[in-house]
């Protein structure tokens, strides 16, 4: 297959840290131009906005996703009109019926919607799906726990409807959950809301599997010092732990030996096996189970946050 032609939506944070450099080491694209409101990208053609870069590079073949859900869809919905392959960075949308929707108009015009989780391609998931596979769960115990000082600053999008506040890192989580466990469902959810704010500083889940496994997990922005990214099952052939979001994995006490860090590279080899077998991949059961909180779960209002 030829390099594919990729311009990329929204230089930000994770457009910086991982799809610029990815898609420069990529054998299979090329990374040809750049829609960004504030910023520019040295050697790689500039335009204001997406509907500019699709008129004045026509023969763009895909196009990456990298701004705020919340303004997702109309570009989406705009490159794939356009006969554009999408990669849509995650949460893969402010709404599930708008995802709902996306998919269709994918389907209609013949090409690739891929809504990427990212956490999924972490080293130690997959072996940890492998390990569990038959296995009979006891509990499963989920600790998300950072400092959104350190991790957000100026991210003013994540705290309006449609940015999911806490859950924005604690969809991650769910996104390794529901790929490596049986399915579940939400019982019962407390999400705490800043009273300035309108999405949750923190959310507590209690899930439960089918066979009624318990499922916990606690997500929390507060936290300062360690950092927590951890996802501990116990099974009848004792526990399975992954640490530090899933580049590391326990089993028993025992660290497994695992490859490097490559998850963008992973998703961007996803990508390209899509569009070759002109397929696409929309999973979006990590957002429902964050709209079934938001369903269901309990609001308290907590302190106000201030950046
Ligand atoms: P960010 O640093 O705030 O960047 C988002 C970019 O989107 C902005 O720089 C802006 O780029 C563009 N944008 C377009 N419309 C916007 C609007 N109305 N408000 C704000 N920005 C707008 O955010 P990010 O951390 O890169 O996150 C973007 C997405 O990637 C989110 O869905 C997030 O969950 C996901 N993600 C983030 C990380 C991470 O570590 N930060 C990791 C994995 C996934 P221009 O100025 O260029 O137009």
């Amino acid at each position: 297959m030829m390099a594919v032609r990729i311009g990329l939506v929204g230089l930000g944070k994770i457009a910086r840290d991982q799809h610029v450099p990815v898609l420069n080491a990529s054998p299979d694209f090329t990374l040809t131009a750049i829609a960004s409101r504030n910023a520019a990208l040295e050697g790689t053609a500039h335009f204001a906005t997406l509907e500019a870069m699709l008129e004045g590079q026509p023969d763009l073949e895909a196009v990456a996703l990298c701004q705020p859900p919340q303004v997702r869809f109309e570009a989406a919905k705009a490159a794939l009109r356009a006969g554009k392959h999408v990669f849509l960075e995650k949460p893969p949308g402010a709404t599930l019926s708008e995802v709902k929707l996306l998919a269709d108009i994918a389907r209609a015009a013949g090409v690739t919607l891929f809504a990427s989780w990212h956490s999924r391609y972490a080293p130690g998931v997959e072996p940890a799906r492998v390990w569990l596979a038959g296995r009979r769960l006891r509990g499963v115990t989920i600790h998300w726990k950072e400092d959104v000082r350190h991790w957000h600053p100026g991210q003013d999008w994540i705290w309006e409807p449609g940015g999911m506040g806490v859950f924005d890192p604690g969809i991650n989580a769910l996104s390794i959950a529901t790929h490596i466990l049986p399915p579940f469902f939400l019982r019962d959810a407390v999400l705490e809301v800043p009273s300035n704010r309108a999405a949750p500083i923190a959310a507590t889940l209690d899930a439960v599997t089918e066979e009624g496994v318990p499922v916990r997990a606690e997500f929390d922005w507060r936290q300062t010092g360690p950092q927590s990214w951890t996802i501990l099952i116990e099974t009848e052939d004792g526990p399975v732990r992954l640490e530090k979001g899933g580049a590391e994995l326990y089993i028993g006490d025992v660290a497994q030996p695992l490859p490097p860090e490559a998850e963008y590279r992973g998703l961007y080899d996803r990508f390209a096996a899509l569009i070759a077998a002109g397929e696409s991949d929309v999973d979006v059961a990590p957002l429902r189970q964050v709209a079934d909180a938001y369903l269901s779960g309990r609001r308290v209002s907590v302190d106000p946050f201030e950046a």
